[in-house]
């Protein structure tokens, strides 16, 4: 068994449409409420992608989805930070309707695999909520905030994870990571995605002492996607996979990069890690397959 470490777009990209012997952990550092409805949207976005039901040109939300409802409050002056189409209204819906009646996010989940007859275990990383918050000179964002509403365009002057010392891991996902032969920490943003994982202490207890490896989000000293940089460079961090290495160096054994990266290699090497150098844009079925067969024949 392999446990996988997700955010909401790289590591989801590595997973559709590969059926194996894993399960998912997934970050809720970045869920909110919009017009009554409880958001997840890594974990949404995960079970979209395994259900086969994902939007895979945004990485959020389900495909031929319609926005009738989120027109219809706009028209009438309500506007919400993202929108949300019918289809995944509903299921945001159920979800709310259980959670209010106390049943656990964690639970929900499971009622919603079921149905949508996913089979890979997947876990949100816990009930309790985390909000990780942007620091900028000027204000507090959330994740949204910062990076819809504001398009990243601002100075980030630190990273929050709001909750993190008392929230509690759920259960089933500690057991997989503990039961698993290998972690993999997905191509992911190491600060809003997987640093709220690894930000709680039993998933990082466990992160030591497994054998850990790690897709690069980084191409160069860019992301392949999204505001990785814009926050790394906020923390002071180099902005390559090195940058993402040193994030995660006391748990991390083995860094797959991506084959125009090699100059890295010495480096990574010098801080004890197994290096891959490989195509890591996972563009197509074909280049997925690849790295999993990759991943298959490291762990
Ligand atoms: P979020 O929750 O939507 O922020 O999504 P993630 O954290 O899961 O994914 C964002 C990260 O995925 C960014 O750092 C991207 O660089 C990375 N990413 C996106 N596409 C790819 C890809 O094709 N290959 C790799 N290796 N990383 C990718």
């Amino acid at each position: 068994m392999l446990c996988i470490l997700s955010g909401g777009t790289g590591t989801p990209k590595l997973l559709t449409g590969i059926s194996g012997n894993y399960g998912v952990v997934v970050n809720t550092g970045e869920d909110l409420w919009i017009s009554g409805v409880y958001v997840s949207p890594d974990l949404d976005t995960v079970v979209y992608t395994l259900a086969g039901m994902v939007d895979d040109s945004r990485w959020y939300g389900q495909k031929e989805d319609t926005y009738f409802c989120h027109e219809m409050m706009k028209a009438l002056g309500h506007t919400e930070l993202l929108r949300i189409g019918d289809k995944d209204r509903g299921l945001k819906l159920f979800r709310t309707l259980l959670m209010k009646k106390g049943v656990p996010l964690s639970q929900v989940t499971q009622r919603v695999l079921k149905a949508l007859t996913v089979k890979v275990p997947v876990f949100p990383m816990s009930d309790d909520k985390v909000t990780t918050r942007i620091h900028t000179e000027r204000e507090v964002l959330t994740f949204h905030e910062f990076w819809v509403a504001r398009r990243a365009q601002v100075a980030v002057t630190g990273v929050e994870y709001e909750g993190i010392e008392t929230a509690r891991p759920v259960g089933e996902a500690l057991d997989l990571m503990k039961e698993s032969e290998a972690i993999l920490v997905g191509p992911s943003n190491p600060v809003t995605s997987i640093g709220p994982i690894m930000g709680m202490k039993a998933y990082r207890n466990i992160l030591q002492k497994k054998v850990v490896v790690g897709i690069s989000p980084m191409v160069g000293d860019a992301p392949f996607s999204g505001p990785t940089a814009t926050l790394m460079r906020g923390l002071g961090i180099e902005t390559t996979c090195v940058g993402v290495a040193r994030m995660y160096q006391d748990f991390l054994d083995i860094f797959i990069i991506h084959e125009t990266d090699s100059v890295y290699k010495p480096v990574l090497e010098d801080m004890g890690l197994t290096v891959y150098v490989e195509d890591i844009l996972l563009d197509s079925p074909e280049k997925k397959k690849a790295l999993w067969r990759v991943l298959e024949g490291i762990v």
